[in-house]
């Protein structure tokens, strides 16, 4: 077997096990190394009764004998086993309900353990449905961490487990990159114990171990390649502008005033492009701040000197809107935008036509998607570039869109608040600056926190809202059923609410399985409100403007990150309107609610975050893995910023030759 096989070289693994495998995102053996566990169960040791009696309404284990006869009896089409087990210290019950063939399992005499939630029942205490474990079976199970691997429908979690024991086990030396005296010196492990550590952890030490391995080479390897980038750099401002009336202008015809930070971050990027180095700018912003005028000044001014400006976004709808609000403004305050929108869906005809006016220079703004980084895109005089919701972006499509001028200057904006120190880390030579103050007029978005049995009033709200022709989102952490229980699926609930809004109520569903096209087509639709009700995962993250939808509700709010949630928010309050954000905690800890709490208190993304991660203890390893900044497949730049100060100072003292490349790991492993 080798690391770049295809997954069906797997034994066991068919036709149809495969498609899931795809369908997961897992197509090759390495595919499969790489797609690390969402979660671990761990099996404590077993309790004594008395012990057990103490923790009415928990799932414990208890080690018991099993006294006299099994019984079964018939109620209708149920079938009830029952049974007694005792220890020294006391006794349950046990009633497993369809299960008859629990009592040729189970032996009269024979010492057991039970893992199940404890029920009281009478004076005494019982357990519905518990897990059944041979007394040495448990013993093993004990001493491991079980992995949770994300599903889908089609495939079990003990199959995917299984693969990845097979390829660990067949697989021959996994040979290591990082040399010894930097492992030495960092106190990581080794490539092939944080691979079997990830997925089969003996504890939680060997988990930590492996995730931090795997993080810092993460780190490692995404600061590398922007020492690659930084090296070849040439930082002389070769795009020299000079400030321009037509910002005055837009500035002072705008029917709103600009926040005394987007007046600051203005002047110093009017500053930036006029002085003697190339601009390399970071604009953090939480959601609403109002940092696309920004960009359109920016833009505007590299137009008005003769340039050409490129503005890239993450999704198709979002391009769009700008492109609209570019071309509503360019005619009410006769700018000089020529604007043209790039994006992956138009006709094959309207996209030559669009490359031919970009490379002539006809169009001197361009508006789209990564389809602006396609290699056939070629420009006249770009002078500026900016990246929308920059996160969503990889470092290499930045750094293509800026190879498609000569060095032209560069601004990037994003919600997702890093703080200064770790943004110059991630994003090298980079100028950082805040819009921190909200537009005055914006009112602040009415929260709760509530659980499950709130639902019926959540939708009641929700259909008095659409019905004063509003819109609303409902968030669900999973695309369909079967990946967990007691977390809610997009697909289910979007049928779930068809039925009990009336008809005349248009409800939509989004996910990332859905294809490309579609799914921006439901967003276009949502946004041109032609869909009352999105149910959507956290696909809808990403900046769409919708200012008329006034309430979200986020079904197990406890599952995601408080950032997230956070930007998730950032959907609604965007208009006039008062918006609501409805959280429900779908588990009822306390601690989650304490931490959905925070959201209540503050608005302030950075107080979030930080707050955030305070709460989270180094324990919660696997608990959120972030908004996908960067796309770090385990590494949270919050959770892990010791690790990545680690992997920041190897990476200026090591020689990147030595190395090998991440993406061609798969060669380094015999
Ligand atoms: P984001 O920072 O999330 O990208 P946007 O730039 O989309 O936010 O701005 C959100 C909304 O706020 C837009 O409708 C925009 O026109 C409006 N806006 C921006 N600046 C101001 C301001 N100074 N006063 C009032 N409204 C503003
Ligand atoms: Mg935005």
């Amino acid at each position: 077997m080798q690391i770049s096989d295809s997954i069906s070289v797997i034994k066991g693994v068919g036709e149809k096990t495969a498609a899931c495998f795809y369908k997961l995102g897992v197509e090759s053996v390495k595919d499969l190394l790489e797609y690390y566990p969402a979660t671990y169960d761990s099996f404590e040791e077993p309790v004594c009764m008395t012990e057990a009696f103490q923790r009415s309404g928990q799932i414990i284990s208890v080690r018991g004998i099993l006294v006299g006869k099994v019984f079964m009896k018939k109620v209708r089409n149920l079938t009830i086993t029952t049974c007694k087990v005792r220890d020294e210290s006391g006794a349950i019950s046990l009633t497993f309900f369809n299960m008859p063939y629990v009592r040729n399992m189970i032996k009269e005499g024979q010492w057991y353990v039970f893992k199940g939630t404890l029920l009281p029942n009478g004076s005494g205490f019982k357990m519905e449905q518990p897990g059944v474990f041979n007394v040495l079976e448990y013993e093993k199970l004990v001493q491991s961490l079980q992995p949770r691997y994300h599903l889908t429908k089609g495939i079990s979690n003990k199959t995917i487990a299984k693969c990845c024991r097979q390829v660990l086990d067949t697989l021959p030396v996994i040979n290591d990159y990082l040399p010894d005296n930097l492992k030495a010196k960092y106190g990581l492990c080794s490539l092939k114990e944080a691979i079997w550590g990830i997925h089969f952890p003996t504890d939680e030490d060997e988990l930590k171990r492996a995730a931090t391995r795997l993080v810092f080479d993460e780190f490692l390897f995404f600061l590398c390649r922007l020492k690659i980038a930084q090296e070849s750099e040439n930082r002389e401002n070769s795009c020299p502008m000079i400030p321009v009336a037509d910002c005055r202008r837009l500035i002072e015809g705008l029917p709103f005033r600009l926040t005394e930070d987007q007046i600051n971050v203005w002047n110093m990027i009017e500053a930036d492009m006029s002085s003697d180095c190339i601009m390399n700018r970071l604009i953090q912003g939480d959601v609403g701040s109002g940092k696309t005028i920004i960009a359109i000044l920016g833009l505007l001014m590299a137009v008005a000197n003769g340039y050409q400006g490129a503005m890239m976004a993450p999704t198709e709808v979002l391009a769009r809107q700008h492109y609209e609000s570019i071309r509503e403004i360019t005619d009410r305050y006769g700018l000089p935008f020529r604007p043209v929108l790039l994006i992956g869906s138009l006709t094959a005809k309207n996209k030559r036509e669009a490359k031919l006016g970009i490379e002539a220079g006809t169009y001197n703004l361009v508006i789209g998607t990564h389809a602006l980084v396609q290699g056939d895109v070629k420009f006249d005089r770009l002078g500026l570039v900016v990246c929308d919701e920059q996160h969503k972006f990889g470092v290499n499509q930045r750094e293509t869109l800026m190879n498609k001028g000569i060095n032209p200057h560069v601004m990037v904006m994003s919600a997702t608040p890093i703080p200064r120190t770790l943004a110059v880390v991630l994003y090298g030579n980079v100028q950082v600056c805040v819009i921190k103050t909200m537009p005055s007029e914006r009112k602040p978005i009415k929260n709760a926190v509530v659980d499950v049995t709130y639902r019926p009033k959540a939708y009641e709200f929700i259909l008095k809202q659409v019905r004063m022709g509003h819109q609303a989102y409902v968030i669900c952490p999973l695309v369909e059923a079967g990946e967990m229980e007691n977390v809610e699926n997009a697909v289910d609930y979007a049928r779930k609410l068809s039925g009990i809004f009336p008809e005349e109520v248009r409800v939509g569903l989004l996910h990332g399985q859905i294809k490309a096209d579609k799914k921006e087509q439901v967003m276009s639709a949502f946004a041109d409100r032609n869909i009352d009700v999105l149910v959507s995962t956290t696909v809808i993250e990403v900046g769409i403007n919708v200012p008329n939808a006034t309430v979200m509700l986020i079904e197990n709010a406890e599952r995601f990150g408080l950032a997230q949630l956070h930007q998730l928010r950032g959907r609604v309050g965007r208009g006039e309107a008062l918006s609501y954000c409805i959280f429900i905690n779908g588990n009822n800890k306390n601690k989650d609610n304490e931490r959905l709490e925070i959201l209540k208190k503050s608005n302030d993304g950075f107080e979030i975050a930080a707050e955030d991660l305070k709460l989270r203890g180094p324990g919660d390893l696997f608990g959120i893995r972030q908004s996908g900044e960067m796309n770090f497949r385990l590494a949270d730049v919050f959770r892990d910023a010791s690790i990545l100060m680690m992997a920041k100072e190897a990476s200026e003292n090591i020689d990147i030759t030595e190395l090998g490349d991440k993406e061609k790991w798969e060669r380094l492993l015999l």
